[in-house]
């Protein structure tokens, strides 16, 4: 009402600010396993390993062997839009997973939050914050690289701990998140544990060999992912548009499935959900495929970060091209034009 008196403005609190921020960027469990896991990509891990209990709602551990971070660095890690990633300078210059240095803060808001971390040469660390209320950084054991810890996420968002679907809906999104970025990092060695109740259950998706052929460990690391007939059924992408390229592997249509769960695009290595380029895989398939039936593939679309704005969501999961009708033109051509020869190849060899 107009005679009402104006409302107080007020400053909101750091820990409020977290919470806030927090509810963009961890969704679910799985979005803190994924944010988690990229830094880890992020800090030049070769080995990886998750382990998490009842769907990751009470515990998510995430061990890597990458760079480590500094005692001194610790507290700055864990504050708000503080990163060792980019410099503010150009937000379409990024090479990086992370760069919005939001994740730990926010986890360490909604959660209770343990860093332990060793840089190669200098004694290890720990940091906890719980709540968004941080102790002190302590001396710690660690052979190297980083652990964190997470429990009891969102104890401290009652209202977004109603929002969780059982543990089982929870491992299974954690268990997708850890396939797909496996799937973009076939030199990184990931193991994946559900430790509830003391159990063990394990997948593993095992590096390959360092120096083996870019083609031939991804083709490895999705038959492991997507199971061996994908592989068998796989047709090799290589092509290259305008300074676009798209690589990766598409099944033929006889191996296509009922609905579109069997579909990973990537934009720079990073999983995308992007309407345009699924729409665009669709369309290269339209005359090989009925109606009903979906392609399968996992295709990487990668290109100078100039050309693509990644910072469309907190999730980093939309992304936008400064061409977006060069992107769709080379998922649709590129396709079908690997269809049609693998169709061609078939038939000339059943005549011959
Ligand atoms: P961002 O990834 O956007 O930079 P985060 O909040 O996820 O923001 O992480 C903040 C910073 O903490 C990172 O920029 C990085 O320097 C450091 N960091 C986080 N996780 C790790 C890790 N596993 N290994 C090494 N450094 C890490
Ligand atoms: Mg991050």
């Amino acid at each position: 009402a107009p005679d009402a008196p104006a409302p107080v403005i007020r400053q909101l609190d750091e820990g409020a600010i977290n919470r806030i921020a927090a509810g963009e960027v961890v969704e679910r469990p799985a979005s803190a396993v994924k944010e988690l896991v990229e830094n880890a990509i992020d800090a030049g891990a070769r080995r990886i390993e998750v382990a998490y209990a009842d769907g990751g709602k009470t515990l998510i551990r995430v061990t890597d062997d990458g760079c480590g971070i500094a005692p001194d660095d610790l507290p700055l890690a864990m504050s708000r839009h503080a990163t060792s990633k980019i410099d503010g300078s150009d937000l379409l210059d990024i090479h990086t997973f992370g760069f919005r240095g939001e994740a730990l803060p926010s986890l360490g808001a909604v959660g209770r939050l343990t860093i332990t971390s060793r840089v190669k040469g200098q004694d290890a660390a720990e940091l906890r914050v719980a709540g968004g209320k941080t102790d002190p950084v302590r001396p710690a054991a660690l052979t190297a690289g980083t652990v964190v810890e997470l429990r009891d996420l969102f104890f401290a968002t009652p209202a977004r701990l109603k929002f969780m679907r059982t543990d089982r809906a929870e491992a299974a999104a954690i268990t997708a998140i850890i396939k797909r970025l496996a799937m973009a990092e076939p030199s990184i060695g990931f193991t994946l544990r559900d430790v509830t109740g003391g159990g063990e259950g394990r997948v593993t998706f095992r590096a390959d060999p360092e120096n083996g052929e870019l083609f031939e460990a991804l083709h490895g690391r999705l038959a492991n992912i997507l199971g061996r007939e994908f592989g068998e059924n796989a047709l090799r992408i290589d092509t290259e548009r305008e300074g676009l390229r798209m690589t990766g592997y598409a099944a033929l249509p006889t191996y296509s499935r009922g609905s579109s769960v069997a579909q990973f695009l990537f934009v720079n290595g990073r999983p995308v959900e992007d309407k345009l380029l699924f729409g665009a895989l669709r369309a290269a398939y339209f005359d090989f495929l009925s109606r009903d039936r979906h392609p399968a593939a996992a295709l990487f679309i990668d290109c100078d970060p100039q050309l693509v704005d990644v910072n469309v969501h907190p999730a980093k999961s939309q992304v936008r091209f400064r061409d977006p009708g060069l992107a769709r033109g080379l998922i649709v051509s590129g396709l079908r034009h690997a269809l049609a020869e693998a169709g061609h190849r078939a038939s000339t060899t059943v005549a011959g």
